[in-house]
């Protein structure tokens, strides 16, 4: 089995979810990558900025920058399917292009870590008894000149909630496998916020999640099934298969039909006044 830190967060989630989106299913209605826009873009220039600008030491204006991330959001635009008329979308294809724009210049300014990381960097694990694969990508990688290393996994999020800290040991834990050694720190960057929260954690901590990841890939491995879980951490509302998951559509029917039923009132034609005594027939 292959296994990658979004697979198993997806099988905790919701079993049905893991089993649609690793067996390929198609979704009835296509998502839209809105909200995954932001975050596209910033890595996307990062991902450059890092690997390639910095270790050509190539010295960027605020216009280079501007040229290059008009390149790519007109590639984003032209790859990704966007629903511009839903009506939670807030901001406009400009307004997010200049959103990424000035935190793009705000983090290289921030940061000095840039010239030290390497960003996108892969990890596959084939475990000796099982011969399961585990594969990740790190955002970024850090060697410092004094010799520590550090994993960054960059987020695009409006607000700083609570971290997905499992994200992070899975990839402590791969770095681990590979390296035979821990990572001296491990924290998420807050693109938006030009802000690193650091986790801690020690070696019994990656023990003990590698531990949970062995009875998780058992579960997959043993499930014939692949139940639904429907509403659990709000996962069905970002879950790309919500339009045709049978047990959310019978859970919210479910639901529907408990809701109080509606007072009911009938309107005899008179004008209806609102004073301060209350709601007056005249
Ligand atoms: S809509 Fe909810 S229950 Fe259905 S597959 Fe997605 S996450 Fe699972």
């Amino acid at each position: 089995m292959i296994l990658s830190y979004s697979q198993y967060k997806s099988y905790i989630e919701c079993p049905k979810k893991y089993f649609n989106e690793v067996h390929g299913v198609e979704p009835s209605e296509k998502p839209s990558a809105y909200f995954s826009l932001y975050g596209k873009l910033i890595e996307m220039f990062f991902k450059t900025y890092t690997n390639v600008i910095v270790k050509n030491q190539t010295e960027l204006t605020d216009f280079m920058v501007d040229k290059i991330l008009r390149k790519m959001w007109e590639n984003i635009l032209d790859t990704n399917y966007v629903v511009w008329n839903d009506p939670w979308v807030k901001e406009s294809s400009e307004q997010i292009y200049n959103s990424v724009y000035n935190d793009v210049l705000k983090n290289i300014q921030a940061f000095s870590f840039w010239k030290h990381a390497r960003s996108e960097v892969s990890i596959n694990i084939v475990l000796k008894k099982t011969f399961d694969t585990l594969n990740c990508r790190l955002d970024f990688l850090i060697n410092n000149p004094d010799g520590t290393v550090e994993i960054l996994d960059g987020k695009g999020t409006s607000k700083i909630g609570k971290p997905d800290i499992e994200q992070l040991y899975f990839y402590i834990l791969m770095y681990l496998l590979h390296n035979k050694k821990l990572p001296d720190k491990a924290g998420f960057l807050y693109y938006r916020y030009q802000t690193i929260n650091y986790i801690n954690f020690d070696m019994q901590t990656i023990v003990d999640y590698k531990n949970k990841l062995s009875i998780v890939k058992k579960a997959i491995k043993e499930d014939k099934t692949f139940q639904p879980k429907v509403g659990i951490s709000k996962q069905c509302k970002w879950c790309a298969y919500e339009h045709n998951c049978e047990a959310l559509i019978a859970k919210r029917k479910l639901k529907s039909e408990k809701k109080k039923p509606a007072l009911p009132f009938e309107f005899n034609g008179g004008v209806l006044s609102f004073s301060p005594r209350g709601l007056e027939i005249l």
